[in-house]
């Protein structure tokens, strides 16, 4: 099945629907189903043909849906690709991805030109605002097609969307998604996160399309929901509050870090989401401190585990688990990432592949109709990745008994000093319990007697003071001696990606001549 078609189905069951909201701008399902398939039409004319791929660098905007869903329909690969990065980094993706057409934004138009002569491949660009010189008006190609387009009849393992990985760890890979893989996490969605949906579902897309939201966007166009989109490119913490009111918003899916800044508006309070009956959160690890917070305010949180090898799809903990004030057993799995998703295998293994005995940190690897087949053009990556059917995700982690698994960290921020193991993550979390500290990233930094020592770079609260000492001797409070940080550092802020992730290897940067640590 084409999973473009679940679009064409909702179109034709709820044509009057609204199907996506920017500020004044509105569509139905009929006319966003129309656009779509007139940009199906265009882009197929410029030899978009099926098994090709079609870049798409937009900020959220419901073009960007348009987009995605017209690459679906005419069996090609959709590239969505993080407008955040560096023209360099932008075209890189292009090149590697062989797209040969680009549907992109009038404001990326002279970055794309600093980086033209690195666009080779590149035969045709589709814009929004106005065509100039070799460069199509979204909005008159549009114009000049059909309203009508049956998607093209692909195999399930067809390429649906190239995922490119956030390159937290060198060049990005493009992680091949297939109809498939889309489909099960679509039905995923379904059992483990909305299972009752009613006729007014409203998805606010906070986080970047080319990333979890846009990968959320697919059961919400299953479901007929309404897609709001921000009038700006940057997550606005106050506006999104009103919006959750205002509009009534269903569902959504938001980086914890977007979670923490909700939960710093001076103008929150416990009924700030009236209608949510999902706020699904993932992608990086949340801090019990941050979470207990968030627990007291929104009422449905869900936590996801997922990778874009494998999209939002290993393990959940569901909304009834979110407990504050519950037994220890409650308490304690606030840590956990949950439990395997339905129908989702789930194992940590040692470093040859054998399964651990409950309690044991290895390697989390998972096997599914999710997993993804392979990277584009990358033989070696996916030899390494995909193993025996398994995905190695490169987190460590252990199953309790119940069947809940903790992530520790990913396995090249372990830090491994005098011998033992060290996993940030666990500094991380006695660290932000502590009044002054917002945030903080523990890494590890070279050291001529152990190997490697134990730094923690915070980020304190506005107009908070505290000493060296003082953290060290809370670290001694709650953790073994060994993994108290020997340096710490004060930043203003951690460097982070558009995924809302902390750039570990930009904080090691000072530390560590690349070609010094193994990861
Ligand atoms: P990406 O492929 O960009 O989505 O990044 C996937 C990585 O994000 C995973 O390998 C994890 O390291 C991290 N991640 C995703 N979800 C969670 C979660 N719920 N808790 C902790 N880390 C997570």
């Amino acid at each position: 099945m084409n999973i473009g078609r679940l679009l064409n189905d909702t179109a034709a069951a709820h044509p009057d629907r609204l199907a996506t909201q920017q500020g004044e701008r509105k569509q139905d399902y009929r006319q966003f189903n129309a656009r779509v398939n007139r940009l199906a039409h265009a882009l197929t004319r410029l030899g978009a043909t099926p098994g090709k791929n079609v870049a798409i660098l937009m900020t959220n905007v419901p073009e960007m849906l348009e987009a995605m869903f017209a690459i679906f329909k005419i069996g090609c690969g959709a590239v969505p690709i993080n407008f955040r990065l560096h023209p360099l980094e932008i075209a890189y993706i292009i090149t590697h991805s062989q797209s040969p057409v680009l549907i992109t934004e009038e404001s990326f138009q002279s970055p794309l030109k600093e980086v033209r002569e690195d666009l080779a491949g590149l035969r045709y660009t589709i814009s929004t605002g106005h065509g100039t010189e070799g460069v199509f008006s979204y909005e008159s190609i549009v114009a000049a097609e059909s309203d009508s387009y049956r998607e093209v009849d692909v195999d399930p393992d067809h390429v649906a969307w190239l995922f490119y990985t956030s390159g937290t760890t060198g060049q990005p890979k493009g992680a091949m998604l297939t109809h498939r893989n889309l489909l099960g996490m679509t039905e995923r969605f379904h059992q483990d996160i909305l299972r009752d949906p009613g006729d007014d579902e409203v998805v606010l897309h906070a986080a970047p399309l080319s990333h979890g939201s846009g990968l959320y966007a697919l059961p919400n166009v299953e479901n007929a929901a309404t897609h709001l989109f921000l009038e700006t490119s940057s997550f606005n913490a106050e506006k999104v509050l009103r919006l959750f009111a205002e509009e009534r918003v269903t569902n959504l899916f938001a980086a914890p870090a977007m979670i923490t800044r909700l939960l710093d508006c001076p103008s929150i309070a416990p009924n700030s989401a009236p209608a949510l009956k999902a706020f699904v959160y993932g992608g990086a690890p949340m801090m019990v401190h941050d979470l207990t917070r968030a627990i007291r305010i929104f009422p449905n949180l869900v936590q996801i585990y997922g990778l874009g090898e494998t999209p939002m799809t290993i393990t959940s903990l569901c909304q009834d688990e979110h407990v504050v004030d519950g037994d220890d057993t409650q308490a304690h799995r606030l840590a956990s990432a949950g439990r395997p998703r339905t129908g989702v295998d789930v194992m940590v293994v040692d470093g040859d592949g054998r399964r651990l005995p409950t309690g044991q940190i290895g390697e989390v690897v998972t096997r599914s109709d999710v997993v993804t087949k392979g990277y584009w053009r990358d033989r070696d990556a996916t030899e390494k990745a995909l193993r025996d059917g398994w995905l190695h995700t490169g987190d460590m982690g252990h199953f309790d008994e119940d069947g809940y698994l903790y992530l520790s960290d990913r396995s090249k921020d372990m830090i491994i000093s005098g011998g033992e193991n060290i996993y940030p993550r666990e500094i991380e979390e006695v660290l932000t319990r502590h009044d002054a500290v917002r945030e903080v990233a523990v890494i590890g930094v070279p050291d001529e007697e152990w190997g490697e020592a134990v730094k923690a770079i915070v980020v304190l609260n506005p107009n908070q003071q505290v000493s060296f000492n003082e953290l060290i001797q809370y670290c001694q409070d709650h953790i073994a001696s060994f993994k108290k940080p020997k340096s710490i550092d004060f930043l203003d802020d951690l460097p982070k990606n558009n995924y809302g992730k902390v750039l570990k290897r930009e904080l090691r940067k000072p530390y560590w001549p690349e070609e010094n640590r193994q990861i």
